[in-house]
Parts: structure tokens; C-alpha cells; sequence
């Protein structure tokens, strides 16, 4: 639902041209606003499309929802970067006689969130605004008032006054995602719904952006996976990697910030907004890949922390490395606060080095580059 705060925040992100320059900003704030819940990615898909043929020498989509964007065609070794443009939402399950909407998450969503929240729906004739219901609180029992809200016991009004006038908008299968819109915050942070991972599928393009004006040895494709959110052990990135016979990949998501009150740094490391890109090092991260990235960062001055990943990294790169043949994966993560939440937050300056470091990587890389660990 854009209720029209979307143009003010423009409007000031462009105070921060000290940090992003006004075209790639201007292609941050309409990725993010975009709604593209797992499943339903057609419009930032399309925006990360038009960006891309601005500069990339081919740009397609793919069966999938995911698109593609490629320089040095006939280039070696073959480099995928990731990133997954869909967002978490929700999806309309029965519509009652009333005209009362009923729904299911898409994605994993802390249900308390929902409560009292705007929705933009996308209907079959263009975007329907609605409502999060629940009964007010003086109307709830005492014993009642401290238990969590479920999704199955709320419901979505879009001011329809019977079933027939609410399914000549929406049908059962539509989806939606939270009305909220990016806005700038001091100190270069940003918040929006869909930072988790629209900002991946930003800085995998803004990195090829970088390469298609200095090119490297390596034919580069940068990727804007779908369905990460439902499907991290598969999705649109096994395909599109399988499809491309990537040799190594580079998968760009958000990871937890853990520098705001009530989280465990021993559990979860210190990760910093601002902090500079999280590398992760275990699990689905091939050992040579996860070198070359932080000799690439020290080479280039751009500070990083390491990450451990022991087991799953619940991100894309768990379906790419045993895709195809075996895909040397590296994954780099951006620091943001309030993961899944309407006002998720990072910094944009962390994005910038992001694309910094992928650029350096592939720069790293020749046709005989071998990541095999022996
Ligand atoms: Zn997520």
C-alpha cells in the first residue's frame, strides 16, 4: 500500500548522496518499495530488470521468478552472485459472507507483528488496500489481554460489506505484503518491510554495475533469486544455478545485527550496523572461496567480521553449493536490525562496501582459479 510517504522519503533520501549516487538510490527506493512476496516477485523483478539493461550485456527472467543479468558472456570461470528479491507476506485463504478476508504467512513471521497493520494486496485489477483485524482491547477478557495474536484468529478488512463485493476485488491465492515504505533514518540507516533480501538482489546488480564499466576475466551473472523466504533449500536459486553451470557463487543476504539491547554475542557474535560485510565462514561456504573474500576485503580496506555457520546458513547458499555439479559458494551478509519486521534497518554504506567486495573478489579471480579443497 503506498499511502503516499513513499515520495516524501525519496525526497529526503537524497540528502544522502554522500553516501549512494542519485541513480543507484533512486533504484534502492524502488526495489524496496516494490511488493514482491515469495511466489508473487513480478514487480521488483521488474524493476531489478530495467536496472539491469542499463548496463548488463543480457537480461532475462526465468521460469522460476528469477532474473538475470550478465556481462563477458564468453568469460571463465562462471560467476553467479545471489540475491533473493522476494520478501516475507501473506496470502488470502477464505473469504467469509461478510466480505472478511482470512490469511496464512508467507514466510516465517513473529505473528505478533500483524497486529494492527495496513496490507497491500495485490489483486487481480491492481493493488487493494487492507487492514489487519482484531477485537479492541476493552472488548478482549482480562485473562485474554496477555495471550500472543495468532494470524489464524485475526482477519483482513478491505471495507467490503458482503463476500460477492470482496471477491469481485480479491480472489482466495492473492497475496500481499505489509504497507509500510522505506524512510531514511540519521547516520546513513535506512527501514523498510523488504530489506530482507531486496537489499541482496541491490547489491549483487550495483557489483556487476561496478564490473560492466571495468571488466574482469570472469563471465559474471548477477541473479535475483525467488522464493528464498519458503524455499531456502531450493527456490529459484538451485535452478538458476543448475541452468548457468555457475563454478563459484557468491550469495548477498541480511544477517542479525546484534548491536541493540537483549541479544547474546556469544551465541550470536557481534555484528555491527555500519560494521562493513559479515563473512561466513562453515557449512555451505566452500573454505577457498571464504579466503579469497577476506583477502579481497583486507586488499580494498573494507572492514568485515566473520561469522560461523556450523551447520545450515539458512540463506540461498544452501541450495547453490550442491546444485549442478557443486558450486564453490561464498556468502556475505549485511548487518540489519528488526529482521522481518515492518521497519527492518541497515546502513547504506554497508551495501556500497558489499558491492565493493564482489567486485574485488571476481577482480581476484582468472580461468584457472581452482577451488577444489585439497
Ligand atoms: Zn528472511
Amino acid at each position: 500500500m503506498h499511502d503516499g510517504s513513499g515520495q516524501e522519503a525519496s525526497d529526503r533520501l537524497l540528502q544522502s548522496q554522500d553516501t549512494m549516487n542519485a541513480q543507484s538510490l533512486n533504484f534502492l527506493k524502488a526495489l524496496l518499495d516494490a511488493p514482491g512476496p515469495s511466489g508473487f516477485e513480478t514487480a521488483p523483478a521488474r524493476v531489478w530488470r530495467t536496472e539491469a539493461e542499463g548496463f548488463a550485456d543480457d537480461v532475462r527472467a526465468e521460469i522460476s521468478g528469477s532474473s538475470l543479468a550478465t556481462i563477458n558472456g564468453t568469460g571463465r570461470p562462471r560467476v553467479m552472485f545471489a540475491g533473493h528479491i522476494d520478501e516475507i507476506g501473506l496470502m488470502v485463504t477464505y473469504i467469509d459472507d461478510d466480505g472478511f478476508l482470512y490469511f496464512d504467512p508467507i514466510g516465517g513471521w513473529d505473528h505478533q507483528v500483524f497486529v494492527g497493520q495496513r496490507v497491500h494486496l495485490l489483486g487481480r485489477d491492481g493493488p487493494v488496500l487492507g487492514v489487519i483485524g482484531k477485537k479492541a482491547v476493552h472488548l478482549i477478557e482480562a485473562d485474554e489481554r496477555d495471550k500472543v495474536s495468532k494470524a489464524k484468529d485475526l482477519w483482513l478488512d478491505i471495507g467490503a460489506t458482503s463476500k460477492k463485493e470482496a471477491e469481485a476485488r480479491i480472489r482466495v491465492g492473492d497475496a500481499g505484503v505489509l504497507g509500510s515504505s522505506i524512510r531514511e533514518l540519521p547516520n546513513g540507516r535506512i527501514v523498510s518491510r523488504s530489506l530482507d533480501n531486496r537489499i541482496g538482489a541491490f547489491v549483487v546488480l550495483e557489483a556487476l554495475r561496478r564490473l560492466a564499466g571495468d571488466r574482469p576475466d570472469a563471465r559474471v551473472t548477477a541473479v535475483a533469486t525467488s522464493q528464498e523466504e519458503i524455499a531456502h533449500t531450493g527456490g529459484g536459486a538451485r535452478t538458476s544455478a543448475t541452468g548457468m553451470e555457475a563454478d563459484v557463487a557468491i550469495v548477498v543476504d541480511v544477517t542479525h545485527a546484534t548491536d541493540h539491547p537483549g541479544v547474546e554475542k556469544k551465541q550470536y557474535g557481534d555484528v555491527k550496523l555500519g560494521g562493513g560485510p559479515v563473512l561466513s565462514r562453515g557449512s555451505a561456504v566452500n573454505p577457498i572461496v571464504a579466503e579469497l573474500l577476506a583477502e579481497a576485503a583486507e586488499a580494498e580496506d573494507i572492514p568485515y567480521t566473520l561469522q560461523a555457520a556450523p551447520r545450515m546458513t539458512g540463506t540461498d547458499a544452501d541450495a547453490i553449493f550442491t546444485a549442478h555439479r557443486g558450486v564453490a559458494t561464498g556468502l556475505v551478509s549485511v548487518p540489519n536490525r528488526y529482521m522481518h519486521s515492518p521497519n527492518e534497518m541497515v546502513v547504506l554504506h554497508d551495501l556500497e562496501r558489499a558491492a565493493d567486495l564482489l567486485a574485488a573478489f571476481v577482480r581476484r579471480l582468472t580461468a584457472e582459479t581452482d577451488f577444489v579443497p585439497r
